[in-house]
């Protein structure tokens, strides 16, 4: 294997670490990545993301600052500002968050005191850990009451949503998640909120690409907040988001600064902007359709080879595979997997009768193999991987799980990926 020198000085400096990065970066080149939450960020977002604006500290907000010379900072700032107003249709937009999991425990500062009541999606239902669940500080330090989805359909149940907002009188609702194959009903999650004095949070954080290319409704106007990570589906730099109405703005930018963060990541503030730059293109549109027209062909490709889908298929990215009828558990088989080049996470399945660290369930998404190319006369090539790889988990045939290797490699190499070494 030869390490490609595209990285002269980290070589020159740090040979060790250059040679992780590169074979990360052959990892990445080789493999089929399914995991929902990742993606293949563009040159520009890379080139961005590895400025001198890493330099500099710029505490507080555009013209509003605890250090001198921002002059561009001011500037970078507030193009990613403006963008992401344009791009979600937002009155305010804060783009300092330095993750997803900062900028929902921002919105808890802005909006509820210790100790008051949150409601939220149960991370075993497809929720996220910051919506009040037990291990995480939002359920330690808030009283955090969840809902789930039906048994039979896998689908969020706004029943149970409306009776435990009634009853419970929550300071804040969450909605959204990281295993929910189906649309959110953002209007009908405004409306429980309305009738129980609530602020609604749409955490889009897997969804924010779909929302900015127009394959998924949009939270505007039903929430109060949209909280977004900037670098699943909407393909920019590990970095959040908090957008609202011009009545919340104050809230939340005390809440982000000076109430939980410093300075702010420049570095990642100009790549955010370069990527909803991105975002507001054509090209971003289509490539929005094509990870969710993608993620059907690949649910009915696993439905057509026996596997039971939680919810029965998608209207999304994400795709969360049932292994029970398989009789492979999820972390086997997501170990298998890998092991044959494709790159998943073992999850839990609604109603999981195993344990959370080796659940019933695997977790698949589109959006890096849509942004590698790939379309859905392929799905059904992925989709048999997949059935072989799982079966050969069963079998314990490594063979099997090599040869898959070697095929899934000859595929991503007619696919290069920004950053990634070709061939
Ligand atoms: C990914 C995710 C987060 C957290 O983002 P990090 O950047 O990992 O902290 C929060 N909420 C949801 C719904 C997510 O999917």
């Amino acid at each position: 294997m030869t390490l490609p020198l595209s990285h002269p000085a980290l070589q020159a400096t740090d040979p060790e670490l250059a040679a992780l990065v590169g074979a990360e970066e052959r990892l990445q080149a080789d493999t089929l990545r399914l995991i929902p939450s990742e993606n293949y960020v563009s040159d520009a977002v890379l080139e961005a993301s590895g400025t001198v604006l890493q330099n500099k500290y710029s505490e507080g907000y555009p013209g509003r600052r605890y250090y001198e010379g921002q002059q561009q900072i001011d500037r970078v700032e507030t193009l990613a500002v403006q963008r992401a107003k344009a791009v979600f249709g937002v009155e305010h937009a804060n783009v300092q968050p330095y993750s997803g999991s900062p900028a929902n425990l921002a919105a808890y500062l802005a909006f509820a005191e210790p100790g008051d009541t949150v409601l939220g999606m149960a991370l075993p239902m497809g929720g996220h850990l910051t919506h009040g669940w037990g291990v995480s500080a939002t359920g330690r330090w808030f009283r955090g009451v969840q809902y789930g989805v039906r048994p039979g359909t896998g689908l969020t149940d706004l029943d149970e949503v409306r009776d435990l907002a009634l009853k419970e009188r929550p300071k804040i609702i969450f909605c959204g998640g990281t295993a929910v194959p189906r649309t959110i009903d953002f209007a009908a999650f405004g409306e429980i909120a309305r009738e129980a004095g609530a602020v609604l949070v749409a955490d889009i954080a897997h969804i924010a690409g779909l929302v900015a290319g127009g394959a998924h409704p949009s939270p505007v106007p039903h929430a109060d907040v949209i909280s977004t990570t900037t670098h699943k589906t909407l393909r920019g730099p590990r970095g959040a988001m908090l957008m609202s109405r011009t009545a919340h703005a104050k809230a939340l930018d005390k809440a982000v600064f000076p109430g939980l963060q410093g300075g702010p990541h420049n570095h990642t503030t100009a790549a955010i902007a370069v990527a909803l730059h991105e975002a507001a293109t054509p090209a971003f549109r289509s490539y929005a359709h094509a990870v969710v027209a993608n993620a059907k062909a690949l649910a009915d490709a696993l439905l057509a080879r026996g596997f039971d889908l939680v919810s029965g298929g998608t209207d999304n990215h994400l795709v969360l595979i049932d292994l029970t009828s398989k009789d492979v558990p999820g972390k086997t088989a997501a170990k298998a997997l890998d092991r044959a080049g494709i790159v998943v996470n073992h999850n839990t399945v609604p109603f999981d009768p195993r344990k959370p660290f080796d659940p019933s369930g695997i977790r698949i998404g589109t959006p890096s193999l849509t942004s590698r190319g790939l379309g859905t006369d392929r799905m059904p090539l992925v989709a048999e991987w997949i059935d072989r790889g799982v079966r050969a988990a069963g079998e314990g045939d490594e063979e099997a799980l090599a040869t898959i290797r070697t095929e899934v490699a000859e595929l991503m190499a007619a696919h290069p990926a920004p950053g990634l070494p070709v061939g």
